[in-house]
């Protein structure tokens, strides 16, 4: 009876269901899921598995956390959404205040949206309209770093990764924008003066038709898992100021602890004028993200025609979602979450190391909570999937990437099996 039903499920899902980034003809399997608490994912045919990848960077408590799941049965029990247009609530005031006490100092202004890619949309919106408010309206470019990944969106997508980013597909309906190498100097090694001049030549060039400078702080995260020198950023910030281009940080990746510092630009001590925050907001519960803005960004928009920001989606900061993003960093702010993020770092350190010295192995590389193997070859997703669930962990590599980025709560034991099973996935040539 048992497996009958999950045959079915699996049936419809196979033809009727949309995974991301699969074919309806030819989709990867896929494992039903009937629940998941704390690091443990228990599939419906009764295996469990550690979670190596906190559902893309947001379960960062782990899962049914109880504090989460009270705030969340509280709320949904008083007002699971209501308009945002001409009303307002606690959940998303108290979610502001706490966000502005924990963002770096002149982020003053908060836009709530629903995903990721929009809160980039919004982003974006905002630097155009920046732009046209100060009389530059030819100023409508913007300009990034080759291997980032920003969205699924259409101007989000026209500043992801030129190459992994699907720009020849949809090359009719996106935007040209302008694309400076990706940083070559490591996070942690030593830093050359000559990896921000490409960037800087670009700026030079072409500053009178760009808006602002989008990227990723310290890490990329699907363009690539790559960590980069926050010197970079200390130098881009520079140069932003100097072609009055508006600098823009895609933190929704990196926010809330992920790298070792609350927010990625800590490692730089730069503040941008605009933060882009989503994934682990509200601890991996509901979708919600957000985008920071100065005073300087919002007066500017504010203070010519039309006068608004034009923008204003349907769940704009729904209050289900803000009430469990402000457990969630709370939650966050009382943990030891710095230790807890420390320790992972050595331990992925010392077991990922005897990864280096595989024939299929390019490079080995940990920052914080997230651990990198990067393979010569792109790996084998479908195969490497059922390796893993049948050594009892959930990890999802893609491209040439084996990676964990594990909830924070995760014990050394439970860690051991992820970065046993990684180093065997490389071993065995991706
Ligand atoms: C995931 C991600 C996005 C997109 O967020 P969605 O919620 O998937 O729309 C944008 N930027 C970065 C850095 C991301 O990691």
């Amino acid at each position: 009876m048992q497996t009958q039903r999950q045959d079915s499920l699996i049936g419809f899902d196979r033809n009727h269901l949309w995974h991301p980034y699969t074919s309806m003809r030819d989709p990867l399997p896929v494992f039903p899921v009937a629940s998941a608490a704390g690091v443990r994912i228990r599939l419906a045919d009764g295996r469990e598995l550690i979670d190596g990848m906190s559902s893309w960077w947001a379960a960062i408590h782990g899962y049914s956390h109880p504090v989460l799941v009270k705030a969340m049965q509280e709320q949904a029990a008083t007002m699971a959404h209501v308009m945002f247009g001409g009303l307002t609530h606690e959940p998303a005031v108290e979610l502001g205040r706490l966000l502005l006490a924990i963002t770096p100092e002149p982020l003053t202004r908060i836009f709530f949206s629903d995903s990721g890619s929009v809160s980039v949309e919004v982003a974006l919106k905002m630097a155009l309209q920046y732009q046209h408010a100060l009389g530059r309206p030819e100023r409508h470019r913007l300009l990034t770093v080759r291997g980032g990944y920003h969205g699924d969106t259409f101007h989000a997508m026209s500043v992801c990764d030129p190459v992994t980013g699907m720009h020849t597909l949809f090359a009719g309906s996106l935007p040209k924008q302008l694309f400076a190498p990706r940083p070559g100097c490591r996070f942690g090694g030593p830093w050359r003066e000559e990896d921000i001049t490409p960037m800087a030549e670009l700026l030079e060039r072409h500053a009178d038709e760009v808006a602002a400078v989008i990227l990723e702080p310290v890490v990329q995260g699907a363009g690539g898992m790559w960590f980069y020198h926050p010197q970079y950023l200390r130098e881009l910030h520079r140069l932003c100021h100097r072609h009055q281009v508006l600098l823009i940080f895609d933190e929704i990746a990196t926010g809330f602890g992920r790298t070792g510092t609350l927010f990625a630009c800590e490692h730089a001590g730069v503040t941008p004028d605009i933060l882009c925050l989503g994934k682990a907001l509200t601890g991996g519960c509901l979708t919600l993200a957000a985008t920071l803005a100065t005073d300087e960004v919002a007066e500017t928009i504010s203070a010519a025609t039309p006068g608004l920001f034009m923008h204003g989606p349907t769940f704009m900061a729904n209050p289900l979602a803000c009430r469990v993003a402000l457990a969630s960093v709370r939650l966050l702010l009382e943990s030891p979450w710095q230790e807890r993020i420390r320790a992972m770092e050595e331990q992925m350190r010392s077991e990922l190391a005897p990864a280096a010295g595989l024939p299929a192995v390019r490079d080995v590389r940990v920052l914080g909570g997230i651990g990198v193997i990067e393979t010569r070859e792109p790996v084998d997703m479908a195969r490497l999937q059922e390796f893993f669930v049948s050594r009892g962990v959930w990890i999802r590599p893609f491209g040439h990437l084996l990676y964990l980025m594990p909830p924070y709560i995760i014990e050394a034991d439970e860690l051991r099996s992820l970065t046993a099973a990684l180093v065997a996935a490389a071993r065995e040539g991706g």
